[in-house]
């Protein structure tokens, strides 16, 4: 029997050892890095589902994963086949030009072809093809993940790696699935909370209606109007120095007011009359059936209500304010048939009457008269 020497044999158990414990460093190190890496990609995620606007979305995106997954190259194709999602992001404020990654398509090829009908992520090397998502040049590995849900394809988001074999075909991508399932319902949710924004009838803060229903339901109104030959009211109100009562009390109490407001004068008109916010502090209200007294009436009331109004805010504030009105009346005996640009005119000649209200001191009620024929109208 051959004789082990103890001490050559303590040396290569303790060269195991240093090996084994240098493994355990790695793999421990790896695991804080996946812990870490899952962590932030949680916050990701949490942030993410808590946007509403497309513009939020597309600049979290953009920014973010770079961050989180520590990438080279970031971009974000959408399907944006009539020119919407360009209309939202402008009217949030962003030229989608000015964002790079941000590619906007009306196409839904290629990108359906590259994913086919299941939407599969592509991984692996960067083609030719693929160059125009990242700004022209050509990244050493890529991931192009698929968007879409209940089988529309909504886009896709595209990361590229300078290491070569960070993604390659076939590989694990238990976080990439999870991104782009998160993204897919973010992005869903996202559009169709722009599209209900932009074609809800009602406006959030006060409850009554917005301006867009307004400008439906007028030239309605007038339609019949001269149908029925009655007369039809409008009125215009303006609260009175209104930016001082957000400089003074803030604007939440500013919100507070603009509600109550619109509260109190819907009690003062009948339930076929319409009521909608025409902008910032301004409504707007048509009275079908009143003549021009009846709106002077009506506009009389609402205007007393609203000076012995008391609010009292969140901070136990107590606000009182005051309101300017202008009255103008459609009359169908003395214009028939209306255009459109009798609609417009009538609005106009209760706004001249509400601009007098102001330059006359506020809080009262100005009378714009009965709209009468065009000049060029009454030759024809
Ligand atoms: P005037 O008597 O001439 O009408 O003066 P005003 O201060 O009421 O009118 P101005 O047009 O100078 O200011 C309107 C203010 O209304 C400015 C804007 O910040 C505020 N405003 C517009 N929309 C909202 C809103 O939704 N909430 C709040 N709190 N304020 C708003
Ligand atoms: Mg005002
Ligand atoms: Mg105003």
């Amino acid at each position: 029997m051959s004789q082990v020497d103890p001490v050559t044999e303590i040396e290569a158990l303790q060269t195991e050892l240093c090996i084994l414990q240098s493994h355990l460093d790695r793999m421990i190190e790896r695991i804080r890095q996946n812990d870490d890496k899952l962590h932030r990609f949680h916050t990701l995620e949490t942030e993410l589902l808590a946007l509403n606007s497309l513009r939020e979305l597309v600049e979290h995106v953009l920014a973010d994963t770079r961050a989180v997954f520590d990438l080279a190259h970031v971009s974000l194709t959408l399907i944006d086949r009539k020119g919407e999602l360009r209309q939202f992001l402008m009217e949030d404020g962003l030229q989608p030009e000015k964002l790079p990654g941000l590619i906007l398509v009306a196409e839904e090829n290629p990108l359906k072809d590259w994913f086919g009908r299941t939407f599969r992520p592509y991984l692996g090397d960067c083609k030719a093809r693929h160059r125009h998502l990242f700004s022209g040049e050509c990244p050493a590995s890529i991931a192009l993940l698929p968007l879409g849900r209940r089988g529309q394809l909504l886009g896709s988001l595209n990361l590229g790696s300078d290491e070569a074999d960070r993604f390659s075909y076939g590989m694990a991508t238990d976080f990439l699935d999870r991104l782009r399932s998160v993204l897919s319902v973010c992005l869903e949710n996202t559009l169709n909370f722009e599209l209900l924004r932009r074609t809800s009838l009602i406006d959030t803060l006060t409850g009554v209606n917005n301006r867009r229903f307004f400008e439906q339901r007028l030239s309605e109104e007038i339609d019949r109007a001269q149908r029925t030959r009655e007369p039809l009211t409008c009125l215009f109100l303006d609260i009175d120095h209104f930016k001082k009562i957000n400089d003074t009390y803030g604007h939440q109490t500013g919100d507070l007011v603009l509600a109550e407001v619109a509260q109190q004068i819907r009690t003062q008109l009948r339930s076929n009359d319409v009521l909608a916010r025409y902008g910032g502090e301004e409504f707007v209200a048509l009275l079908p059936g009143a003549n021009l007294e009846r709106g002077i009436e009506v506009a009389e009331r609402i205007r007393q209500r609203i000076e012995n109004l008391e609010i009292v805010d969140h901070n136990q504030n107590t606000v009182s304010l005051t309101l300017s009105i202008g009255v103008a009346e459609y009359d169908p005996e003395l214009v028939s048939p209306v255009g459109k640009e009798d609609l417009m005119r009538l609005l106009e000649l209760a706004d001249q009457a509400l601009y007098v209200a102001k330059r006359e001191g506020r809080n009262q009620v100005e009378s714009g008269g009965v709209l009468t024929r065009l000049e060029h109208k009454a030759a024809g």
